[in-house]
């Protein structure tokens, strides 16, 4: 599966895109991520993409291109990718479709995540990420676990909470426009390639994460389509979550659904 997940800065890109990695096996690649580590390290791109990124504006795209041109050269991206924040403009769009010709792995899906303005803000000033394993939580709808699961993975200490230096007010209204202004028109240039699907990405983080799950769920194409109902809804419920597995199971057991009344297909994503 080679995806892009498109979305205004706290859209949830990083968080899906961390939650299907891990479901999927394929490694979440986000060029935000790697820009802020170049800048951790003190790097020759990270000095040239710091003050970029401490105005909320984009890192230039050669800088940006070469990094992600050298990271889908990797081993482990041979299997599938879930671009997070790159593209950003139709220079970057462009230049990612010619690179992935050439290594003959075109996109399967577009995944426009769709969030309210002021959820946008809300949801950004209450990000904080862990800074060693860097998970990302939200202090108002999914700080991190307490007790046993609140160990970090990386050094088994509690999570170490961190907030971004770009998630200040300022530069936050910065990135807004410069995502309505360069980032939004890709939109637009999915939607003619066909890979364009959309979901609402407000409420429950599972519920979003199944949305996109089955926002995917139709990406093999013609051939998946035309299969019969039941083989694709069983496709579906491979990739569903653990919840819906485990509600189904229950209300196998309860009796609430029985043989005679046929599970109906998933409800389809918002288009
Ligand atoms: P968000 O989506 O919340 O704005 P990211 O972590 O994706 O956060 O990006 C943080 C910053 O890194 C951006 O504001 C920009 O300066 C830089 N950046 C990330 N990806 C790109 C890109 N594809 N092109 C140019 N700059 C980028």
């Amino acid at each position: 599966m080679r995806i892009v997940l498109l979305g205004a800065p706290g859209s949830g890109k990083g968080t899906q895109a961390q939650r299907l990695a891990e479901r999927a096996g394929i490694p979440q690649i986000s060029t935000g991520d790697l820009l802020r580590a170049a800048v951790a390290r003190g790097t020759g791109l990270g000095l040239a993409a710091k003050a970029a990124m401490e105005g909320g504006r984009l890192v230039e795209d050669s800088l940006v291109l070469g990094m992600i041109r050298e990271r889908l050269g990797e081993s482990d991206a041979r299997s599938g990718f879930i671009l997070d924040g790159f593209p950003r403009n139709l220079a970057q769009a462009h230049a990612l479709e010619r690179l992935l010709a050439e290594l003959k792995q075109p996109l399967d899906a577009v995944v426009q995540l769709e969030v309210d303005p002021a959820e946008l803000v809300r949801r950004i000033s209450g990000r904080r990420s862990c800074a060693d394993c860097g998970r990302v939580f939200n202090l108002l709808t999914s700080p991190p676990p307490t007790g046993a699961a609140a160990v970090c993975p990386k050094t088994g200490a509690p999570h170490r909470l961190v907030q971004r230096p770009d998630d200040n007010e300022a530069t936050v209204a910065e990135r807004l426009r410069v995502y309505d202004e360069k980032t939004r028109p890709l939109i637009d240039f999915y939607r003619s390639r066909g890979l364009l699907r959309v979901i609402d990405a407000q409420g429950d983080l599972d519920e979003v994460t199944r949305r996109l799950v089955r926002a995917l769920a139709p990406s093999a194409g013609a051939a998946r389509a035309r299969r019969p109902r039941a083989a694709t809804a069983a496709a579906r419920r491979k990739v569903a979550d653990g919840r819906t597995r485990k509600r189904s199971a229950k209300s196998a057991r309860a009796g609430t659904r029985s043989k005679k009344t046929p599970r109906r297909q998933a409800p389809r994503a918002k288009k």
